[in-house]
């Protein structure tokens, strides 16, 4: 009895050893090269919740549990087949990902360098705000109209060649303009607008049309060429429906539908700003605003004293 204890022992100290041993062998380095590929992993399961890219993560586990049956059953061409498709895989997922991948590479660079940027970035936002409450407030009128607006928000992949397909504008963003190129009888109201850096670019473009074959089949062309945009591009795609006045929200080649002007100008806000200025604000921030309220207090209470002695 005591020898398997004695045995017992000697095996789990022994177990304990290695791993303090491991431990004691971890340089700093090490520490880093696990951070960062644990921070590669983390980034990559978010690509594939938010894109697209999880129905090809789908497909793809399949054709590898068919290699591993093949490799079991020892099915010699369907292995040959299947080894052949993924020695070209990687190639076609760059290719049909080309847009995402860009997309995030562009974000690693943004977040890294963006922090320098800071400062000029809340101007830029305070107008970016004023275009898209403009932009909401046409919405809200086309939606109680029952006017169909098709709108593209340009982020970084370049729109260029839909641009073109279209008629060129260059006008600073207003629910009057807004409204105008939407109005059934309008030269421009067919197709889509493009915004680009804050100003019309162009009216009356013609978008890819998607080809999803989930979608409801309720949707029509309009409905099928916004998530089209937005699974070609990065860019943030409103649609207003002319036949129910619904107003959708495709990224990333997912529309969300059932908008209210508020929650569209949310929306908008959370897709085009920049994210430094929507967020929280820090402790010395908080400070600063409370101190500021209790002088603002202060003021407007010497101000009503001073109307009262007028008063009296
Ligand atoms: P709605 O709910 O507004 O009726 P829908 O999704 O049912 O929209 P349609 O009724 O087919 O779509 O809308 C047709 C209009 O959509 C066209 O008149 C045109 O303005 C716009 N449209 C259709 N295809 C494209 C395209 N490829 N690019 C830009 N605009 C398009
Ligand atoms: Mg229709």
């Amino acid at each position: 009895m005591a020898r398997f204890f004695l045995q017992a022992w000697d095996l789990i100290s022994g177990f304990f050893m290695q791993i303090f041993m491991a431990f004691g062998d971890i340089r700093l380095v090490d520490v880093i090269d696990i951070a960062v590929v644990a921070f590669v992993v983390y980034k990559a399961i978010g690509f594939f919740k938010e894109t697209r890219a999880k129905i090809l993560l789908k497909g793809l586990l399949l054709l590898f549990l068919a290699w591993v049956l093949a490799q079991w059953l020892d099915l010699i061409s369907i292995r040959w087949l299947l080894v052949k498709f993924f020695d070209y895989a990687i190639i076609a997922v760059a290719i049909i990902f080309q847009p995402e991948l860009r997309h995030a590479l562009e974000k690693v660079g943004h977040s890294s360098l963006g922090n320098f940027a800071k400062g000029r970035d809340s101007a830029i936002n305070v107008e970016l705000k004023r275009m898209i409450d403009g932009v909401c407030r046409a919405c809200a009128t086309m939606q109680e109209q029952k006017i169909g607006a098709l709108i593209v928000f340009e982020r970084s992949t370049p729109l260029g060649e839909i641009i073109s397909s279209g008629t060129e504008v260059d006008a600073a963003v207003s629910e009057e303009l807004v409204g105008n190129i939407f109005y059934p009888k309008s030269p421009l109201h067919d197709g889509g607008m493009i915004i680009k850096s804050g100003r019309i670019a162009a009216a009356g473009c013609i978008l890819p049309l998607t080809s999803n074959n989930e979608l409801s089949k309720q949707l029509g062309t309009r409905h099928r060429a916004a998530v089209g945009m937005s699974e070609s591009s990065d860019s943030v795609v409103v649609v207003v429906s002319e036949e129910t006045g619904t107003i959708s929200v495709c990224v990333n080649g997912i529309i969300s539908r059932d908008f209210t002007p508020i929650t569209l100008r949310d929306r908008l806000y959370t897709e085009i700003l920049d994210p430094d200025e929507k967020a929280e604000p820090g402790f010395v921030t908080k400070v600063i605003a409370r101190v500021s309220v209790l002088f603002k207090k202060d003021s407007s209470e010497e101000m009503a004293e001073t109307q009262d002695d007028k008063e009296s």
